[in-house]
Parts: C-alpha cells; structure tokens; sequence
C-alpha cells in the first residue's frame, strides 16, 4: 500500500515537472535582455574555482541535513551547475529571510531553497526558469477541529519566516481571503511542527512537499489537509544583473532533457 501510494506520488510529481519546464520559456524572469554592463558573475566564478550557494537546510526534501552533509534536490541542481563550470560548490546554510539579502550583499552567488517567483521577490532578486510547482499546504493536529482552509479563520497558526506561507497569513495587502488570529514566525518548520504537537498553535501552513515530509515523520500525532492556499512556482534566484541566471537555465533544461531531473526528483521523493 505505502508503495502504491509512493508510486503514485512520484508520478504526480512527474508531472509537475514536465508542466513546470514546458512553461519555462513564459515563466523566465531571466534578465538576459535588460543586462547591462555589469560585470560577469560566471566570469568570476570560474576565475575563483568556487560556486557559492546560499539555501536554508531545513525544507527536506529541497535541502536538509544528513550529518554533516546537505543534501536535497536543490543540492544536485546546484552541484549540477557547479560541474557544468567546472567549479567547487560551496553551500551557505543560512536563514530563509536572509537569502536575499545574502545575494545582494555579494556574500553568494545564488539561493537554491525552493524558493517561490514572487513580484515582490523580482524587484530585488532575478529568477531563473522555474523547476517545480508548490502550493501552501495546512498541517493540524489529527483530532483537529480544522478540516478545511476557512476553518483557519481566527486560528493561531505557525509559519517560516518570510515565507510565503507567512505572505500569506500575515495578509498585510489583504489580498488573502483567509484572516487568521495570529500569526507564529519560526525559522524551521519542525519547529513549527513541535509546537503545534504540544498545542501552542492550532495549524501549521509550508509549502506541500515540506509538509509531506514533517507529517510523515510524526503520523501518529498530526495530518496534512487536502485543501491547499495558494498555487506557487519554485526558480534559483540571483543578484540582479547576474549572467549566472543565463547558465543555471541551460543547466535545467539539459538536465531536464536527458532525464537527470526526474532521476533526482524520484531519489528524493521514493527514500524515505
Ligand atoms: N516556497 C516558500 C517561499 O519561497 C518557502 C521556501 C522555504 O521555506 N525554503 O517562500
């Protein structure tokens, strides 16, 4: 049975990448064309023998750590960009909120972290071709009284920190049309997670995939609703100007045309 259903899953997730990469060409925010004289990033890199990668490891199956090592889908498609260089990855485990600030400050080449397009995001950052589809997903306890998205209203619920799952509760431009009680920042979903088991907050909204892997892990205690929040595309981002975005595109798609991708996806999704 658990088999089936992890069949199942991976043929969903299939299919949402060949979704996602057959609507590359629309989705790009590459800035190839607005590129003006900045220097060459890729130029640079080469030059330094060193891809540096910011992520926040704590999204399995995206990024996670195993030991001492952080592995996840988005480690491969950064590795992946790195031997296309010919250049060593390095990965900066940091927060989510500072991914951005991170590459804008020139501490990094790149974030890799499942991170969402989002307009807000493309005013400081480039994104590259997107690489997978996401919505906002609702963990509650199992003998929660929460069955559907609306039961959310008036509810204390716990989110990343400046995620979209947070975007979306904190609805600062009203644009939600859930309206929760209260909102709980934390900089790791498992965090979340173990104060909703002990009762501190009454649901948990992450991204699906995310949510999948935290519910697996404490099945006993709690459940992923079947509603979703809202529909989301995942991109690498980059400083803005920077040629990198051009090269982790190629990358994606050779990657995604020889099949790689889908290896990576299947080896994320079917080891538990
Ligand atoms: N996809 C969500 C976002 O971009 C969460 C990403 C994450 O927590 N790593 O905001």
């Amino acid at each position: 049975m658990k088999n089936i259903l992890k069949r199942l899953v991976v043929a969903g997730l299939t299919a949402v990448m060949v979704l996602s990469l057959a609507a590359c060409g629309s989705s790009s925010s590459g800035s190839s064309s607005k590129k003006s004289s900045a220097k060459s990033a890729v130029a640079a890199i080469k030059k330094s023998g060193t891809l540096t990668m910011c992520t926040n490891a704590e999204f399995a199956p995206f990024e996670y750590k195993d030991g001492n090592d952080i592995k996840g889908i988005d480690v491969e498609i950064s590795q992946a960009v790195a031997d296309d260089l010919g250049v060593k990855l390095k990965i900066s485990d940091i927060a989510f909120d500072s991914l951005i600030p991170s590459l804008q400050a020139g501490k990094a080449d790149m974030a890799a972290a499942g991170m969402t397009v989002t307009e807000d995001r493309k005013k400081n950052v480039d994104f590259s071709d997107t690489y997978f589809d996401a919505s906002q997903a609702i963990i509650v306890p199992k003998d929660s009284a929460i069955k559907t998205r609306t039961d959310l209203n008036d509810k204390i619920v716990g989110v990343q920190t400046g995620t979209t799952g947070d975007t979306y509760c904190t609805n600062q431009d009203g644009s939600s049309d859930i309206k929760v009680k209260e909102v709980r920042r934390y900089n790791k979903g498992m965090d979340a997670v173990a104060d909703l088991i002990s009762g501190r907050i009454e649901a948990v909204v992450i991204d699906n995939y995310p949510a999948q892997k935290l519910v697996d892990q404490n099945s006993d205690k709690i459940t992923l609703l079947s509603d979703s929040l809202t529909s989301e595309s995942y991109a690498i981002a980059c400083p803005k100007g920077s040629d990198l975005t051009d090269e982790i595109n190629k990358v994606l798609k050779d990657l995604k045309d020889s099949g790689e991708l889908q290896k990576i996806m299947d080896k994320y999704i079917s080891v538990d």
